[in-house]
Order: structure tokens, then sequence, then C-alpha cells
């Protein structure tokens, strides 16, 4: 067994939803494969679904529980687009590799609705991006260049608009995109994990990565009670791995996020939301949440290197931010009530775009996909897939970014501080706005 972490006492409201098998065997003893896989998340999941489309032999080490990190307790949204935004990829990389990378971006967000449409998931279309500040023009400027330089076409929303469908004050004007979608974070992993086995994947579950040595042909990883002999070996840990990932791991910082579920709203909500779509607004480190079982709001939000684990205090700082934006759902104890309450690590690397490539060599990372991980972790695994396999090197649209230092212990507090600038801007402009 794995060292039990502070955020595994949460209880996400995805896991009081799903009805999981029970844990599978972790290793013991000594297995051979084509590829070795660290980390049970939609990397992970996705890279071994490509790969045993290739016919590679592949297995799964996974720590906790498949889809026990940030890809079975995120918000639920997919949709094109990277973490890093787009007028500062295209500023490093120009426009024309900006726009293969926007394809790319797509094709991983069609990835997640092919396997959802597949199996039945079902998923709500739509997703709503509402300014915190009046900036018709802005906006209306990006969705023609979205268009014309993209091919990607969004909607605009005057502020009439989007007064009639969210019943606050702090939104002026939007954009939605009609094709974005949410569903249910951890079932995704739970099918794939679930197709994965039936087609003979090992996934083996409490199976932590202690250690791994190069040999002669590729790889010796180390687990608790087993060992694992392989010719290549990706590491797909997101957020969560620590120092056994040795160089990898000055190469990305854990960043935190808090979700929450309020108890069953009623007709509080329904007056306040018009819309089954998902809604992030535009702020760099804003809110996102969406509708969820009719009458809970599963709110995120926040942005921190130095994350909060306790769930009472999760609930008492998210409730109140909740309030700022929806004060008529607060109830007769002057709070707004929560149920569910987690908090979830995204690996940031500097440049906010994912690790993805050799780090040496049949060694590689599938990683680093920050808050825009759920159509990108999947066509992150499959470049690696093509790439490992020799039939592509679609995997060198991410060699311009590479693979930065972190910054050591000073990065938390680089991170934190330009967070925390990116706020007061946002404050700034909300605030001229109004007057
Ligand atoms: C609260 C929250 C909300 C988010 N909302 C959204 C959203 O709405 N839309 C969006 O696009 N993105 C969102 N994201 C980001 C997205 O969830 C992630 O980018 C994506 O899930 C990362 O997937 P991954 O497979 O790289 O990492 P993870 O899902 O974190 O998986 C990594 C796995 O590696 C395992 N591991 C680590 N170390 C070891 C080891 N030594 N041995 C074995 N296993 C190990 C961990 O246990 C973990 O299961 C959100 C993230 C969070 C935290």
């Amino acid at each position: 067994m794995s060292a039990p972490l502070a955020f595994e006492s949460q209880s996400t409201w995805y896991e009081a939803q799903a009805e999981r098998q029970p844990v599978e065997e972790p290793l013991s003893g000594s297995v051979e494969t084509d590829v070795c896989i660290v980390g049970a998340g939609l990397a992970g999941l996705f890279l071994a679904k490509e790969l045993t489309e290739r016919n590679r032999s592949t297995l799964i080490l996974e720590a906790r529980r498949i889809g026990a990190g940030a890809s079975g307790r995120h918000g639920g949204f997919c949709s094109p687009g990277w973490a890093c935004r787009g007028a500062q990829i295209e500023e490093r990389v120009g426009l024309v590799k900006a726009k293969g990378l926007f394809d790319l971006s797509r094709e991983g967000y069609q990835m997640v609705r092919d396997v959802l449409t597949a199996a039945d998931v079902p998923f709500t279309s739509g997703i709503l991006h509402p300014s915190t500040y009046s900036n018709t023009e802005g906006l209306l400027r990006t969705l023609e260049r979205m268009d014309k330089d993209f091919g990607y076409q969004l909607e605009f929303l005057d502020s009439d608009m989007v007064k009639g469908l969210l019943e606050t004050p702090k939104y002026y004007q939007a954009w939605r995109d009609p094709k974005g979608f949410h569903f249910d974070a951890l079932a995704l992993c739970l099918l794939l994990g679930e197709a994965l086995q039936k087609q003979g994947v090992p996934i083996y579950e409490e199976t932590l990565m202690k250690q791994f040595n190069q040999t002669s042909s590729g790889w010796e990883v180390t687990t608790q009670q087993g060992t694992v002999r392989c010719k290549q070996l990706v590491f797909c840990c997101g957020g969560y791995g620590g120092k056994e990932f040795a160089k990898l791991r000055t190469k990305f910082l854990p960043i935190t996020t808090y979700i929450v579920v309020t108890r069953p709203l009623g007709k509080k909500l329904k007056q306040a939301l018009r819309t089954l779509d998902g809604i992030s607004d535009g702020r760099r480190a804003g809110n996102y949440y969406r509708i969820v079982e009719g009458d809970r709001l599963l709110w995120g939000g926040d942005i921190t290197a130095f994350g909060e684990v306790d769930s009472t205090r999760i609930s008492e700082k998210m409730s109140r931010d909740l309030a700022s934006v929806y004060p008529q759902m607060v109830d007769q104890s002057g709070s707004i009530p929560i149920e569910y309450s987690w908090s979830g690590l995204m690996g940031y690397a500097e440049h906010m775009m994912p690790e993805i490539g050799p780090v040496e060599k049949d060694l590689w990372a599938c990683t680093s996909f920050g808050g825009h991980g759920v159509n990108t972790a999947p066509i992150g695994a499959r470049l690696v897939a093509e790439g490992l396999c020799g039939s592509s090197e679609r995997w060198r649209a991410f060699a311009p970014f590479g693979f930065p230092w972190n910054g050591g212990f000073l990065g938390p507090f680089a991170v934190e501080s330009s967070y925390r600038k990116m706020q007061i801007g946002d404050h700034w402009r909300a605030f001229r706005s109004r007057w």
C-alpha cells in the first residue's frame, strides 16, 4: 500500500455516483511488458488504449486507484484548446504551428467524445464563457479570429442575453462554445479502465512506482512488492508525481484547485441558472460550474501553489466564493449548503503547455496538462503511442516548449504571485466596468 495522502480522505461527488470494482491486486513478483505506464489518469488510460490498438503489450502501475488523480475529480468540461492561452502559444510558435496545435486539441476533444458516445455515457453540450468586465469589441475580435484563422466557430451573447440566462450582476457579455460539453469525470476513467481490463491489459492499483533503473534491454521499474521489466517506460503522473520521477519532477509544479457540490438547491438554482450549459467565467483563475443531478451545483475555482486539503475549510471558502456571485443561493444559516468538497492537483510546466516526448532514450513523459487536460491528455497519449511505435513524430509539435526547470523551492512562490497579480487585474477590469 502506498502512504495515504491527505486528499484521499475527501469524498468527491463523482465517487458517490460511481460503482467501482473491488481494488485490483497490487503488483507482486516480476512481470515483463513492452511498455510500462505509470499513472492511471486520462493520459495513462488513453495511452494504454492507443498502444493496445497498435498491438503493443502494456500495463499500468497506479499508486492509488483508477482516476484517483485529477482525471477522476475534475470539473467535467471538455472543449478544444490548451491550458496555455491561444495568444501566448501563437506568440511563441507563430500562427501556422499554433493552428496545428489547436487542431491537435480538437482531435483530443473528439477522442473523448467518441469514447463517451460509443459507450452511451451521457454528456451535455454547450459551454458558456461570461466576461466579468464589459468587453464586446474584444470578444467579437477573438471570435472572428477563431473563425478566420483557426476554423472554429463560437457564438456571441450580449449582456441582455447573458442576464437572461444567469441571474447575477457579475457578468457582461459572453462567448459560447456550442460543441464543448460536460460530463461525469470519473465515469470516463472507469469506462476506459474496464475496457482495458477486458482486453487483458493489467492495471495494478495501489502499486506505487518507487524507482526505475536502466537495463541492457530497457528499464526495470520497482514497486513495493514487485518489478516490471519493459522496453519502454512512460510517466503519466500528472501533478501527483513525487521524487521517484527523478529529473521529470523538477520540470513541473503541482497546482491545486477546488470543487464543491451543493446540497439540492431546488427553485433557487433554477431561478439563478436558466441554462444547462457548463459555465466557465473568462478570468484567468476564474470559476467553472454546472448543474448536476438536476438541482445541485458543481462549483469549481481558485488556483494556488499552496493547496488546502481540509474538506471543511474548502467548503467554507467555496461557499463564500459562490455566494459572491449568486447571493440568492444563501440559506437561513447564512451560507450555501455544501455536501461534497475536494481538491485536486494539476501538473503545470513553466510554459503551461504539456510535457510530451522522450526524456531519455525509451523513457517518455506524457504529463503537465494543467487545467485543460480532458481533451489534451488523450491527444498527448495518442502522440506518445505513435512515437513509441515509430509511426509518427507528431509529438515534435511540443518540441518548441521543451521541459523547462520548475524553479525549485522558489517556483511555488513565483506561481502564487503571478496568480495573485492576475486576480488583481481581473478585479480592476471588473471595477472599471461598473464605473
Ligand atoms: C479540480 C480539478 C478540476 C479540473 N477541471 C478540468 C476541466 O473541467 N476540464 C479540463 O479539461 N481539465 C480540467 N482539469 C485538469 C485535468 O483534470 C487534468 O489536466 C488531467 O486529468 C490530467 O490527467 P493525467 O492523466 O495527466 O493526470 P492524473 O489524472 O492526475 O493522473 C496521474 C496518476 O498518476 C498516479 N501516480 C503518481 N505518482 C505515481 C507513482 N509513483 N506510481 C504510480 N502511480 C502514480 C496518480 O495516483 C494519478 O492517478 C481539472 C483538474 C482539477 C484538479
